[in-house]
């Protein structure tokens, strides 16, 4: 496409967190609802969105080396825009680096992507990085359609300062979305039919508002609100903080049905002294209290959880703390990372960066205990009746797939629909995934 020719097909990549997916959703509304249609495939495309992550690893080298790919046999490229956290970090060193960019916008002020891509198909590139998120949202259009399961950002930023972590950097200071907003977006999206909605936010239970009689609520106080919504069967919500478990989000757990028995709770590492250097403001004991009473709410509870491995200093015996804490909690899933130094964060200048081929083996033999743990979880879930939300069909004729409660994902045969609420006895278990057999 030269140009000068306004992009008629876009196609929207987002990397990394759930957050990324939903800012990639929201995108591709905004581009719809300039008339431009979206395609499946980035190879046709008349404008690429790299909705990119900066979390971890070699980020900006993958935004390079995907720019590249983008470019076509007779050596003319899409219309490329780079959006996310890369974009938020080192937007000028891309637009210097990579002239075939032409938008950079970082994740507060996508709502101008339309007009940056109009600039840029008439010869202006443009990079867009400020960080007031009221503005983005409230100049988005309204959602219209959903999948059986959505998304909804209620709670941005983080001001934690976890020393390890650009997430305040990239996304900015913590910020909640009006109250009034979310129940308007989430009555959209069950209109648009969804049956599940995911709360989201880098700290979401950290999200505080006031209800409609002017009342200071958090989470929990959101969560009953929406259960309220007839047509909305399931509640979720992630990523938490430990610091932010109020008792009414505790208790929530024991007294709201459509709010699901599934507690994403990152605890990084089982050893106070790297807790601390992390600033992570939590203590082992501590979380592990929270979780007590978490699961005293609600006993079936699922959990999971996030760990950093080789964290700057960490010793054999601080890793075996992590490995202790594990085998007591039992996750029943969880995500395990190597620790990456992130530039301008305070960790990646610490003393003691830990050698490669020593997190590559520090993180086998966790990944080694948290499999153990998922796959004795869902074991102990065969003989289970429960509801499964349908969400797509599966990779065999007549195969359905979709979510148990405890968000196992599910697979079955029989006469359903996607967002079917459907009855299923769990039969059999592997380490990912349960079969399932429909309840007549
Ligand atoms: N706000 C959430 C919390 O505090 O747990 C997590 C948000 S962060 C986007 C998701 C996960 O990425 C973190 O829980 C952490 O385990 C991991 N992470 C963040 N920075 C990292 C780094 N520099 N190296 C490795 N993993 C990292
Ligand atoms: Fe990052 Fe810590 Fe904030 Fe989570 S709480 S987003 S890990 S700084």
């Amino acid at each position: 496409m030269p140009a000068e020719n306004p992009p008629r097909t876009f196609h929207v990549k987002s990397f990394g967190c759930q957050m990324n997916v939903y800012d990639g959703e929201r995108m591709a509304e905004l581009l719809a609802a300039q008339g431009m249609t979206a395609t499946d495939e980035r190879d046709g495309a008349d404008l690429v969105v790299l909705n990119t992550c900066h979390i971890r690893e070699k980020a900006t080298e993958k935004v390079y080396s995907d720019i590249g790919r983008l470019r076509r046999a007779d050596g003319s490229t899409p219309l490329i825009a780079v959006a996310g956290c890369v974009a938020q970090a080192e937007g000028e060193e891309i637009m210097a680096r990579a002239p075939s960019v032409k938008v950079v916008v970082g994740p507060q002020a996508y709502h101008r992507l339309p007009e940056m891509v109009a600039d840029a198909a008439a010869g202006k590139r443009g990079t867009e990085t400020d960080m007031p998120a009221e503005a983005k949202f409230a100049a988005l259009p309204k959602r219209r359609r959903s999948g059986p399961s959505a998304f909804l950002t209620v709670q941005e930023g983080c001001d934690k300062f976890c020393t390890y972590c650009v997430v305040p950097y990239t996304r900015g200071a913590e910020i909640s979305r009006p109250f009034a907003d979310l129940v308007e977006e989430a009555k959209l999206l069950v209109a648009g039919g969804a049956r599940e909605i995911t709360l989201l936010g880098q700290n979401v239970n950290a999200w505080t508002g006031q209800d409609a009689k002017g009342r200071a609520i958090g989470l929990d106080g959101l969560i009953r609100v929406l259960a309220a919504e007839p047509d909305l069967a399931r509640i979720r919500y992630t990523t938490s903080h430990p610091n932010d478990m109020s008792d009414g989000l505790i208790a929530a757990h024991g007294e709201i049905d459509k709010l699901m028995p599934f507690l994403h709770l990152p605890v990084q590492a089982g050893n106070d002294r790297v807790l601390k250097a992390m600033n992570r403001s939590h203590t082992v004991e501590s979380y592990l209290k929270i979780l007590d009473r978490v699961r005293a709410a609600r006993p079936d509870i699922a959990l999971s959880g996030d760990f950093i491995v080789g964290f700057p200093g960490e010793t054999e015996a601080e890793f075996q703390d992590t490995l202790d804490l594990v085998g007591a909690v039992r996750h029943a899933q969880a995500f395990s990372f190597k620790y990456s130094p992130r530039p301008g964060t305070p960790a990646a200048t610490m003393d003691d960066q830990i050698a490669p081929a020593v997190m590559d083996e520090r993180l086998k033999r966790l990944q080694a205990a948290l499999a153990r743990d998922a796959t004795a979880f869902n074991q102990a879930s065969v003989g289970r009746r429960c509801q499964v939300l349908v969400e797509r069909r599966g990779r065999l004729a007549g195969q359905w797939l979709g979510k148990s409660p405890w968000l196992q994902s599910v697979h079955f045969t029989g006469d359903v629909a996607i967002g079917d609420l459907v009855t299923v006895d769990l039969v059999q278990a592997g380490p990912n995934s349960l079969a399932g057999q429909l309840v007549a």
